[in-house]
């Protein structure tokens, strides 16, 4: 497999011997102190890179360079942290192809997706530019004479960026670029699966920062590390805020954590996102965008279609036409093109695939198709599968469970506020959709008595987000929100400031105190 990308991105250079630096912080590039592990790529298991850990004790040097880079970055004013940030993102469409190649390398991801999640990261910029210039707060009236109050919103400290192997570039990216807005150095904690991808991410911003000598260069930081690192930087008081991405499982011990210090947490975590099709549905639609929604990045998005809630009068035609589609999905090097499915992260993603099947039909459901390894015409390593459908009840707990593969489970229902039962029966509260013609279910779908998921589309599926809009999910996804909206407001605190310009000290609720 070529690695040329890296090459072009400089990321080779970030060096020694054959062991990539683990510290980075613009000031240091140093390697970690801790146990060495090799990263292979999901697309035929081959060495990608040697890393060596950072350690928890390594994290004291990082933090001091981050408190100092705060110290100078909160008083540059947005607008020139906003050029920061176009300037990243005008590299990032430089680098696209490349960048996406890494992705494609460590995540497995085919090179359309890839190419939309760097499309996503200079989404982000264009937006984080805008919102430079619009950091602002209210103007209240006061109740006292000859005073005036006002909202504004400061930059918080150093964020610290935890990510899941799924999406290595655009997670970061929506707390970075959001974060370095508003005036907060960010240090990226990525998954230890696709630490290449953060240190291409480090050289495209460190490459801008040199030729913005005002910026602190800690600005823009990394760690590669494992859960040790990520359990120390929930616990250290540099970061008011900790942004978690990855498995409830996780955001559970964060949030915990940083609780117990009074830190602020910002989780994004697992879904188990569901679609009703109606009976007035637009099956045409609907099919097409179940078979992205649930066999694309093989499954391997948060917002992945896991439940099929179908009316009973239309599952068994829909069920049949997915399975004919299913089985002409091009599986296999995710560099190729043409490929629709690429492959499973690791071995261990494949085994807890099959265990879900297992549980599956141990808890009564039918395998409809897929669910086996593919072995013919893909590359020798890597874990490829055949997607699956498999029709259950709703009530089985597998159904109730994330697991993060391509396995679509197809419940019915005959009475549209039971589908809206199942679909929020589930811990989990991320991403879920309708496909109607009833502008009455639509409405009630989206209503106070609907999806309770944060993300509740109509004919769209479940995945594939735009930056715009607020981005996370309720219940065991963790409340948090990323990316557009008013998601800057995370990484600012907000003082209210009561000013008398009068000649007298009149006291607010009229208290007398003389
Ligand atoms: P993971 O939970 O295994 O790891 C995520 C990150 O957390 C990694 O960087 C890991 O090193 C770190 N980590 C693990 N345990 C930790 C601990 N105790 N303390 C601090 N850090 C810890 O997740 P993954 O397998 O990389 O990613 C898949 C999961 O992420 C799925 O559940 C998926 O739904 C979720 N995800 C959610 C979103 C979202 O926006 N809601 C986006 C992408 C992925």
């Amino acid at each position: 497999m070529s690695l040329s990308c890296l090459e072009t991105l400089g990321v080779t250079s970030l060096v020694s011997g054959d062991t990539y630096f683990s510290v980075l912080t613009g000031n240091q590039k140093v390697l970690g102190e801790g146990d060495k592990f090799s990263v292979r790529s999901p697309i035929d298991g081959s060495t990608l890179s040697s890393f060596a850990n950072a350690t928890p004790q390594q994290l004291q040097s990082v933090n001091q360079d981050l408190q100092e880079a705060f110290k100078a970055l909160r008083v540059i004013p947005a607008p020139r942290r906003g050029e920061l940030v176009r300037r990243i993102g005008e590299e990032a469409r430089k680098y696209k192809q490349e960048l996406a190649q890494v992705i494609s390398l460590e995540a497995g991801k085919i090179m359309p997706e890839a190419l939309g999640e760097v499309q996503e990261w200079i989404d982000v910029c264009d937006f984080a530019v805008g919102q430079s210039r619009m950091l602002h707060g209210l103007s209240i009236v006061s109740e006292r004479p000859g005073h005036r109050m006002m909202e504004q919103w400061q930059p918080l400290g150093p964020v610290a960026v935890i990510t899941a192997f799924n999406f290595p570039m655009a997670v970061w990216s929506w707390n970075a670029m959001l974060g370095l807005i508003c005036g907060d150095p960010i240090l990226l904690k990525p998954s230890e699966k696709a630490p290449l991808c953060a240190l291409a991410m480090y050289q495209i911003a460190q490459n801008v920062l040199a030729d913005m000598p005002d910026i602190p260069k800690a600005a823009v930081s990394v760690m590669i590390g494992g859960r040790d690192l990520g359990e120390a930087i929930a616990a250290s008081d540099t970061f008011p805020l900790v942004s978690a991405t990855g498995s409830t499982a996780m955001g559970r011990a964060v949030a915990q954590t940083v609780a117990a210090r009074l830190g602020r947490s910002l989780l994004e975590l697992g879904g188990n996102n569901a679609m009703i099709v109606s009976d007035t549905a637009d099956l045409e639609l609907a099919l097409r965008a179940i078979v992205f929604s649930a066999a694309g990045t093989a499954g391997q998005r948060c917002t992945t279609l896991r439940r099929l809630i179908c009316h009973e009068s239309v599952v068994d035609g829909l069920v049949s036409r997915l399975a004919k589609s299913y089985s002409s999905l091009p599986i296999g090097n995710p560099l190729t093109e043409g490929t629709l499915v690429g492959p499973l992260i690791d071995e261990n993603s494949f085994n807890k695939m099959q265990s879900a099947l297992e549980a599956a039909k141990a808890q009564g459901g039918e395998l409809v198709c897929g669910g086996q390894r593919v072995t013919q015409g893909v590359p020798e390593g890597g874990f490829y599968v055949q997607p699956a459908i498999v029709r259950i009840a709703h009530d089985a707990p597998i159904v109730h469970e994330e697991t993060f593969a391509p396995i679509l489970y197809v419940l019915t229902y005959s009475d549209f506020a039971d589908a809206i039962d199942i679909q929020n029966e589930v811990p989990q509260g991320l991403s879920s959709a309708v496909f109607t013609e009833s502008m009455r279910e639509a409405e009630l779908f989206m209503s106070p008595a609907g999806s309770d998921c944060g993300i509740a589309n109509v004919n769209i599926g479940t995945s594939g987000a735009e930056i715009g809009g607020a981005f996370g999910g309720e219940k065991d996804t963790g409340g948090g929100r990323e990316s557009g909206s008013d998601a800057w407001r995370n990484y600012m605190r907000r003082t209210t400031n009561t000013v008398n310009y009068g000649g007298d000290l009149p006291l607010a609720q009229g208290i007398v105190f003389e």
